[in-house]
């Protein structure tokens, strides 16, 4: 089965001319007109916002635009805080969901005037030792246990994750929070990952309603906002269906009014913290063949290799793969597509079908919009690529560029002998 991409043959012609794969390009087009669908999916809750989790593509130039559509941040380290601080993105605008959090973490996050988002109940005396009191708006991690289920299908395992707060966690930490002033309380649960059905968001919501309802009567506490955080996927496999976002937003205004309206919970903002759905699909690693190899398998060795797109070497993950210029041919040749690093696992694909692949073609690797050049790393001293931002007149800007050996000695400041070395490009 065949996936479309953005861009052509004859456009990445064009464009390596100046920018020499690999790259990651994005589609400034697809990111606008998803952002805008999901935008009216939540339109009905007054109080809808999505922080974009900034650990999935963590570009000031992307992120840029989706502010235009009124998004926030969804920070979880130091640096990811001083993005969106550099950014302007400040106060109610950033979402600190972190886990295991230093103090300096903590610290800048409060400075800001984040949200912070406690991932577990020891933390509150943590946060009250390091700022002296506590904000008067705090969220809470829920994690329940057991399996997340759909159906009788296991969507994941969040018995087995290191996240959140127990039920038994969340009405204490609650009282807690309360008797030290508190006044607003946010409910977070991240329970499952790239789920591809529309069934997903309405499940968790519903269980999260449910919760904040009972909190609310238990406690007394004041429900601000329910954040659903994360999980909606995308579809890798040219075989899967999308989710529709607008069908999404429905079912959970339907739980919504089902369950918080009835209870006077009417005013409760709903957030989300969508990585994946927002950019995955909207970029692509393009890549050239540079070689290929006839041994006890058909090899097709690229200018790409795992450090500039970890997923299929770390989960075994599908990424759709399209030979430019060849989209009609059949896919008749079995390959393995692999990158250039020591290790046996630096392999885009196994076992693929393609059409026959020759060097010099250029390969678009599918959906690296999100945890792809982000997941990046340096392994075997090979260096980052190029993020590239394809606007809709078809014009193309460079958003990061390449690293360079100076940026890879630049960290050995210490030993004169490296001077040389970081003198040089
Ligand atoms: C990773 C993460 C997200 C985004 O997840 P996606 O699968 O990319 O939607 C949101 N919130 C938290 C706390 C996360 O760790």
């Amino acid at each position: 089965m065949k996936k479309d991409t953005f861009v052509t043959k004859e456009q990445i012609e064009e464009i390596v001319k100046t920018y020499p794969t690999p790259f990651h390009i994005y589609d400034e087009k697809g990111i606008r007109e998803n952002t805008k669908a999901l935008k009216e999916a939540f339109a009905w809750n007054k109080g809808y916002k999505e922080f974009f989790a900034v650990k999935a593509t963590p570009n000031p130039f992307l992120i840029n635009i989706l502010r235009e559509y009124g998004c926030g941040c969804d920070c979880s380290s130091y640096t990811e805080l001083m993005l969106s601080d550099a950014m302007g993105i400040r106060g109610e605008d950033i979402m600190f969901s972190s886990n295991n959090t230093p103090v300096s973490e903590f610290e800048l996050a409060a400075k800001l005037g984040a949200t912070i988002n406690l991932d577990d109940i020891t933390h509150i005396e943590f946060l009250e030792k390091i700022l002296g009191s506590l904000p008067k708006t705090l969220s809470c991690r829920f994690n329940p246990g057991g399996y997340f289920s759909l159906g009788t299908d296991i969507m994941d395992n969040p018995g087995d994750a290191k996240y959140g707060f127990t039920t038994e966690q969340m009405f204490e930490g609650f009282r807690i929070l309360k008797e030290k002033g508190v006044e607003h309380f946010g409910i977070h649960a991240f329970l499952a990952s790239n789920t591809v059905t529309n069934e997903y968001y309405p499940t968790l919501a519903k269980q999260l309603f449910e919760l904040a309802v009972k909190l609310k009567e238990e406690t007394g506490a004041h429900i601000a906002f329910i954040n659903l955080s994360g999980g909606i996927g995308i579809p890798y496999r040219p075989d899967q269906t999308p989710n529709d976002i607008r069908l999404i937003g429905e079912a959970v205004r339907k739980v919504y009014e089902e369950v918080l309206t009835p209870a006077g919970m009417g005013d409760v903002a709903i957030y989300t913290e969508l990585g994946r759905f927002m950019m995955g699909p909207y970029g692509a690693l393009v890549t050239k063949v540079i070689h290929q190899k006839h041994t006890h398998k058909e090899y097709v060795g690229v200018d790409a290799c795992a450090v500039n797109l970890m997923r299929p070497a770390m989960y075994g993950a599908y990424h759709h793969i399209t030979v430019l210029g060849k989209e009609d041919v059949p896919c008749d040749h079995k390959y393995d597509v692999t990158g250039s690093l020591c290790e046996n696992n630096d392999k885009f694909a196994i076992d693929r079908m393609l059409p026959e692949v020759e060097i010099g073609d250029y390969i678009v690797i599918h959906d690296t919009g999100a945890h792809g050049y982000a997941m990046g790393y340096n392994y075997n001293g090979k260096l980052k690529s190029a993020e590239l931002l394809l606007h809709e007149d078809g014009s193309v800007q460079l958003i990061r560029r390449a690293e360079t050996p100076k940026d890879y000695f630049a960290t050995f400041d210490c030993f004169e002998i490296f001077e040389r070395l970081k003198e040089s490009n």
